[in-house]
């Protein structure tokens, strides 16, 4: 029989070690999961380990997650690295979590969850993005953070603040960036504009962005308002094409990093029935969430950017809270002082995701990146392009799931995460209803592959 933990968490990122290092501390017996071979999470990525050259290129943010990574391997907490959560289901104890740990399935037993498995980057379904040579800038930058890789040459495709520190930390290492294309509306600066007192608020991330844009403008061959992006090559990428103002471009490269901004991973509450919600300001689905993280399903809590993207700082503070909350409802009686505190992390949390208003609006996609057209592939996995979408949309689908079932699209191996958003967008156009309307597809488990003798042999943790 498998121990029962108080308390489970998924991913050791800044929200994930925040509540681990709450709740173990206030006496609760906590198991931390996660698939890296490290604690950081996406920003703190090989931390610990990363050498001072690495360390200088990364910046100084990168560092600052040396002092919370410090607290969590400190905190009296079980942590188990490198174990990818497949499956979590209800079961008379609370929940049951399959991890893959070492090739093998492991069961751990737990009354109360909390999910902070992080972002993904938004897929960005451009002419050719299936080629050889195409990857996302997230991908280049875990390269450079867990393995010191770098490419010779570059280009670098889309929008958003990590775009802009890729090619920031890349010009720092000596890549050479071919061109950046940024394909940012410029109607987006003027739906931006009234958040900017917003964006005040928290005016070193301010300062930090304004800044990054304006040295790669300066630096590096920058195209603004970009437009038709067409990735060429037979069989490796050998150029990529696009527009500006009605002109045609052209540049020789071998290697593409598209970016276009990171949504919530919802998958994981999605199959424990959590209640999903449209953003949008934030242009993807999220997990319903009310105060300190809680779910609709009691007994699951989500915190930092599974469930609305909100950066380390707001992570790290979620975390905090939702085990917080977790603490409050047992036997162990908050003090005076930790009410104080609830309620001033409660407050600087609507706060921040309040400032956090102004990069939503900034860095929306395009409508020609969300609703790619003809022959682009939608679903790279079962090779389905957006014209064979658009016209089963058309024909009258009801929604995502059922054009799953109609066309394959979603059923490989990425079980929908690259085109799952991309289908929406293509119905919502197709049949003129709002995304809102157009329901998530639905996740199911396992949610990452596994094979069935793994399946049929899972052990207790
Ligand atoms: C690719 C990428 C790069 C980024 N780089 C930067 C950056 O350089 N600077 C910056 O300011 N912000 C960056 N961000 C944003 C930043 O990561 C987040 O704002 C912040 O880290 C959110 O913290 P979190 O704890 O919510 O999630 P994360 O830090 O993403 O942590 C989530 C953790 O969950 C784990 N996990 C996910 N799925 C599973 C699973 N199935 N089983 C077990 N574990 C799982 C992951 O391994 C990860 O450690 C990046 C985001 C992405 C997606």
């Amino acid at each position: 029989m498998a121990q029962i933990y108080d308390y489970l968490v998924v991913g050791a990122g800044p929200a994930g070690m925040a509540a681990a290092i709450e709740a173990s501390h206030a006496g609760l017996k906590v198991l931390v999961l996660d698939q890296a071979a490290a604690a950081g999470g996406q920003i703190y990525r090989n931390v610990s380990h990363a050498s001072a050259t690495q360390r200088q290129v990364l910046g100084p943010d990168y560092g600052l997650g040396k002092p919370l990574l410090k607290a969590f391997m400190a905190a009296p907490c079980d942590y188990q690295p490198l174990a990818q959560v497949w499956n979590i289901e209800p079961n008379a104890q609370g929940f049951t979590v399959a991890a893959l740990i070492d090739g093998r399935s492991v069961s751990f037993v737990a009354s109360d969850l909390l999910i902070a498995n992080g972002a993904m980057e938004r897929p960005m379904a451009v002419a050719g993005w299936e080629k050889p040579g195409v990857m996302t800038a997230g991908a280049g930058q875990i390269l450079l953070k867990a393995s010191a890789l770098l490419p010779k040459q570059v280009v670098l495709a889309g929008s958003g603040p990590l775009l802009l520190l890729l090619a920031h930390q890349y010009r720092a290492a000596g890549v050479t960036i071919t061109a950046l294309l940024d394909t940012t509306p410029r109607s987006n600066y003027w739906r931006a504009m009234p958040w900017l007192i917003a964006g005040l608020s928290m005016p070193k991330q301010l300062v930090k962005g304004v800044w990054l844009s304006l040295v790669q403008r300066i630096r590096v061959p920058y195209f603004s308002n970009v437009t038709g992006i067409n990735i060429v090559g037979d069989a490796q990428v050998e150029a990529v094409r696009f527009m500006v103002a009605g002109k045609e471009y052209e540049v020789s490269t071998q290697l593409v990093l598209l970016h276009q901004g990171i949504i919530a991973q919802t998958q994981m509450a999605q199959t424990l029935a959590c209640k999903q919600e449209w953003s949008d300001t934030k242009q993807c689905w999220q997990t319903q969430v009310a105060e300190a993280g809680q779910t609709s399903v009691p007994g699951v809590q989500v915190a930092g950017d599974a469930g609305a993207i909100g950066g380390a700082q707001l992570a790290q503070l979620e975390g905090r809270l939702a085990a917080m909350a977790r603490v409050k409802q047992g036997a162990i009686h908050p003090s005076w002082a930790q009410k104080w505190v609830y309620r001033a992390l409660s407050w600087r949390i609507r706060q921040l995701h309040w400032a956090r208003g102004l990069v939503d609006r900034l860095y929306q996609p395009a409508p020609w990146v969300s609703s790619p057209t003809g022959a682009t592939l939608v679903c790279r996995c079962e090779q389905i392009s957006a014209a064979e979408i658009s016209d089963i949309a058309k024909a009258g689908c009801a929604g995502v799931n059922q054009l799953k079932a109609f066309s394959r699209a979603g059923m490989g191996p990425c079980q929908g995460r690259q085109c799952g958003l991309n289908l929406g967008y293509l119905v919502a156009q197709a049949q003129a209803r709002p995304m809102a309307q157009v329901e998530p597809l639905s996740a199911r488990p396992p949610l990452s592959p596994i094979n069935l003798g793994q399946l049929a042999q899972v052990t207790d943790g």
